[in-house]
């Protein structure tokens, strides 16, 4: 039906790139376009292996705009799936825009010197997307992204009112290596070490990183201490659902993680100053990053599962009610399926999802959207028809303090 043009060929990119092969049917052209096309070479491998659908690979730099636009002219594909790095948000949609292509992506706008994501750079393009036809459709991954859905639903056939919002992310899993982040490792620390957030009664409560944390049980996993984050999701639901009094995103780590977070922040490896290395400027955090692991290497022996959700209390005619939405996602599976860990594959299955439904029609309004604008159920089919299959519990019993 269409062609896709995907940039980015990490961790999710790999996940993206095999789920829209295999669902050749909507995806039928499919080009690979990454920084280092090594990579993009040899995802396109794997997926010709495994699936025995050809892709295209090429190089591409999305910082340029001029280089995104020419890629596009030529390959002329009818939607972007933007999974590369937040700071490349602004100018693929500026791409978008020059070249009359809709646009989809995971993860909100960065700016590269400042550890700060926010989706008032990205709303702000709302009236040129209208008028220009085009959709774009933001943080579509699993959080931000499944947890808005499953937000959107609850709000659709369970409550008339959504007053407190917990979203509840473990990942259970064990790689085997000391030290490892599962998404791009610089995104990752910029977001767990800048200050937690949470939003309560109208405004925002800011605390210090890190210092809110309880047990949680996840389940078929057990207890598992979490942590409050502010997650990106927490700006547009609480904004879509103005009902909210509370929402709050828990995020679990365990001991040794957060050791070795300390101890490189207390030797400042986690800055984004840039310091002078014998006559070289380097971002310590960037060097940091091409030490560590990359996240599309975990995925071989890598154990456990991942478990994220979406824990609520409302009204329902009139009587409180509880609610409890989520998802587990094992590790070894994703491997099986398409070589990736759950982190990625429940990131890069939403992405072609909401790829798919924009492409087929039934996701598409000219503008700039969340994805809990959008009616909620052809999604939830679809999570449990490609991989994501998730469960409900109706009056469940929260782990959580209600005033
Ligand atoms: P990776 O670091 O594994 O991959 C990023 C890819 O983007 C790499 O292939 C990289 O190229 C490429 N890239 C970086 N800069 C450019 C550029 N200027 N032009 C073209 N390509 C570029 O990250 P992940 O795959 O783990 O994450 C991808 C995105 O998904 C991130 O934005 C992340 O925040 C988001 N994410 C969203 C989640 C959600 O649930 N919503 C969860 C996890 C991730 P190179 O190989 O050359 O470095």
């Amino acid at each position: 039906m269409s062609k896709v043009l995907i940039i980015g060929a990490g961790g999710v990119g790999g996940v993206v790139a095999h789920k829209c092969a295999m669902n050749k049917d909507t995806f039928t052209e499919i080009l690979l376009a990454s920084r280092t096309v090594a990579k993009c070479d040899r995802i396109a491998a794997e997926i010709q292996e495994m699936h025995g659908v050809k892709i295209s690979t090429a190089a591409l730099d999305a910082d340029e705009v001029a280089q995104t636009v020419a890629l596009i002219e030529k390959f002329q594909p009818k939607l972007v799936i933007n999974v590369a790095l937040p700071y490349q948000d602004l100018a693929i949609m500026d791409a978008c825009l020059e070249t009359g292509v809709h646009y989809l992506d995971t993860a909100n706008y960065e700016p590269i010197d400042e550890a700060k994501f926010e989706y008032k750079w990205q709303w702000a393009y709302k009236e040129r997307f209208e008028k220009a036809g085009l959709m774009a459709l933001l943080g579509c991954g699993f959080d931000p992204g499944v947890t808005g859905i499953f937000t959107a639903y609850a709000a659709k056939h369970h409550f008339d009112e959504l007053h407190y919002l917990d979203i509840v992310d473990c990942n259970a899993g064990d790689h085997g290596k000391a030290f490892a982040t599962n998404f791009n490792p610089e995104i990752n620390i910029r977001e767990i070490t800048q200050p937690g957030r949470y939003w309560e009664n109208g405004e925002w409560v800011e605390i210090p990183a890190m210092s809110i944390h309880k047990p949680i049980a996840y389940p078929n996993i057990g207890e598992r201490e979490s942590y409050v984050l502010y997650h990106e999701e927490l700006e547009s639901l609480t904004k879509n659902f103005p009902t909210l009094k509370r929402a709050r995103f828990w995020m679990t780590f365990g001991q040794a993680y957060i050791t070795h977070l300390e101890v490189l922040q207390n030797v400042g490896m986690t800055s984004i100053e840039p310091i002078n290395y014998q006559g070289v400027e380097i971002v310590p955090l960037q060097f940091l990053k091409a030490v560590l692991p990359p996240p599309e290497s975990l995925g071989e022996n890598y154990e456990g599962q991942t478990s994220i959700g979406c824990q609520i209390k409302g009204v329902k005619d009139g009587k409180d009610k509880s609610y409890y939405v989520y998802n587990n996602c094992d590790h070894a599976a994703c491997y099986r399926e398409v070589r990736s860990q759950a982190v990625s594959y429940t990131t890069g299955v939403p992405a072609m999802i909401g790829a798919k439904l924009m492409l087929e029609g039934k996701w598409m309004r000219p503008g700039v959207f969340n994805v809990e604008e959008f009616d909620p159920d052809p999604f939830m089919e679809m999570l449990n028809a490609h991989g994501l299959p998730w469960t409900e519990l109706v009056d469940a019993e929260l782990p959580h303090e209600y005033p």
